[in-house]
């Protein structure tokens, strides 16, 4: 990465680098972290004494398993699951499963290491970890895909359990493929241990606003910006990326909110309308069919579809990145500035380069970093382990209030962490050390574990 860390912690990353090589995702995500935290390392010795950011960077456990399955037509297929529980110092591992055949130690790990800093954030008990497999559940059938995760489970289920690691879905992991995990668990521990894995289906065990929330979450993160700027999204154009369980919700808040989403993508293009994308048709393609914005575009006709292009390329005044890491550089970056972008809030994990960041910086965007700006999505699944505990359900609008709530209150942690440090506006700063900081104070009272 092309960025100049403080001399104080450059030693930390290269040490970092150095023991986990071929990570290139991991060592980004460490670096990014690391770039703020030198005022923090100023202020307290003792977390430079005690070694914190070493401990931090190394995970507490990390599982890599076979995972051997049956296709349809009869032939043995063999895939690798992962499971990294990064932090414990303030709850239970929590984090999702990603099923994708890009998935090596090097994501799952730079997505656990996010995962405790966005864990801190949202203020609730919960550690970080994350886990998945390299399956492509992509034109599998539904048979497949359950036998999958139930070999999946059958190694997985002996290191979790709803005070020790809690996973949650993520790309590929949606719905169907929690309910399966979590029959496999039942099956096998004998235990109706609802509290184990988020995400599940409403009617056993499952919260409402859940699906929503990463989504609703990002979008509300980018109006709580857009506030503290004085203005608001009522009226603006929106592009979000992707068109998954966080990409469709980003779409249905912006729109509820007033703006204007004119743009989404998928793995094979995007579609562009001018007039606003139709919701219920997106749904009904993605959620319902498995299929492709190629229908979608079939489907409506002031819709057109661009395969291959950047999505970036649509003027927007507000982008909601929601696919995948990487997935915006510096000239999408600057187009985006050219085109009149006023605001980034990041839907996906790490989906804007260093590089990106470099120029939203230089403009002076409003920049709302995934750790923060999707949080919205484990602080829902924080509530559904809430409701499992007390066997309790709640309704949707007391659900997705304690979400506005919760994506008020860490925009305000990020704005003013980087006020006390001295970055003000600086919400990557911010999120970096107000998340840094909740985590090191609860290792530092555990001693050195
Ligand atoms: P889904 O699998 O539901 O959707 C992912 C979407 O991104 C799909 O539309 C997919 O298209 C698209 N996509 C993937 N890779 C690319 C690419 N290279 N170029 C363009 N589009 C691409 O995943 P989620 O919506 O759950 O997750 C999206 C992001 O949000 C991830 O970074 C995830 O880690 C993050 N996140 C998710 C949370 C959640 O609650 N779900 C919580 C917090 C963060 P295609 O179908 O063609 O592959």
């Amino acid at each position: 990465m092309t960025h100049v860390v403080a001399p104080v912690v450059e030693n930390i990353y290269e040490e970092v680098v150095r023991r986990n090589p071929a990570e290139g995702e991991f060592h980004q995500a460490v670096r990014e972290v690391l770039e703020s935290l030198a005022p923090v390392l100023a202020r307290h010795p003792e977390y430079t004494e005690l070694k914190t950011i070493e401990r931090i960077c190394e995970p507490e456990r990390q599982i890599i398993f076979r995972v051997p399955w049956t296709d349809d037509r009869g032939e043995v297929q063999i895939n690798r699951g992962f499971r990294v529980e990064f932090n414990s110092a303030l709850g239970p591992y929590k984090g999702g499963l990603r099923f994708h055949p890009s998935v090596y130690l090097g994501i799952v790990k730079f997505l656990g290491f996010e995962q405790i800093f966005k864990n801190a954030l949202t203020g609730m008990p919960i550690g970080g970890g994350k886990g998945g497999s390299d399956f492509d559940p992509k034109g599998r059938s539904d048979a497949e895909v359950m036998r999958f995760c139930q070999s999946f489970m059958t190694e997985l289920y002996r290191h979790l359990g709803e005070h020790t690691d809690v996973p949650a879905g993520d790309v590929g992991v949606g719905a169907r493929e929690i309910g399966y995990l979590f029959g496999q668990y039942k099956r096998i521990t004998n235990r109706y241990e609802s509290g184990v894995l988020t995400g599940k289906g409403l009617t056993w065990g499952g919260a409402r606003v859940r699906t929503e929330a990463t989504g609703y979450g990002a979008t509300f993160f980018a109006s709580e910006m857009l506030t503290a700027r004085g203005t608001s999204l009522e009226g603006r154009t929106v592009v979000v990326s992707g068109s998954g369980n966080v990409a469709l919700y980003a779409v249905e808040k912006a729109t509820q909110l007033g703006a204007t989403v004119v743009a989404c993508s998928d793995s094979g293009g995007y579609v562009v309308d001018e007039a606003g994308l139709d919701l219920r048709v997106l749904q009904e393609v993605k959620e319902v069919q498995r299929g492709r914005l190629t229908d979608y575009a079939e489907r409506v006709r002031s819709a057109r579809h661009v395969a291959g292009g950047s999505v970036w390329d649509v003027p927007c005044h507000v982008a909601i990145p929601s696919a995948t890491q990487n997935e915006l550089d510096a000239d999408a970056a600057a187009r985006l500035v050219r085109n009149g972008c006023i605001a980034v809030s990041e839907g996906a994990n790490m989906p804007s380069t260093p590089e990106a960041l470099a120029v939203f910086r230089q403009a002076g965007t409003a920049f709302g970093p995934g750790k923060a700006a999707n949080a919205g999505g484990v602080a829902t699944s924080a509530l559904e382990m809430q409701q499992n505990a007390s066997r309790d359900s709640w309704t949707f609008e007391h659900t997705e209030t304690r979400l506005e709530q919760i994506m008020h209150d860490i925009h305000a942690r990020c704005a003013e962490a980087a006020e006390e440090y001295g970055t003000p506006g600086d919400l990557v700063a911010g999120a970096n050390i107000a998340g840094f900081t909740r985590v090191a104070e609860a290792m530092h009272a555990h001693g050195l574990v």
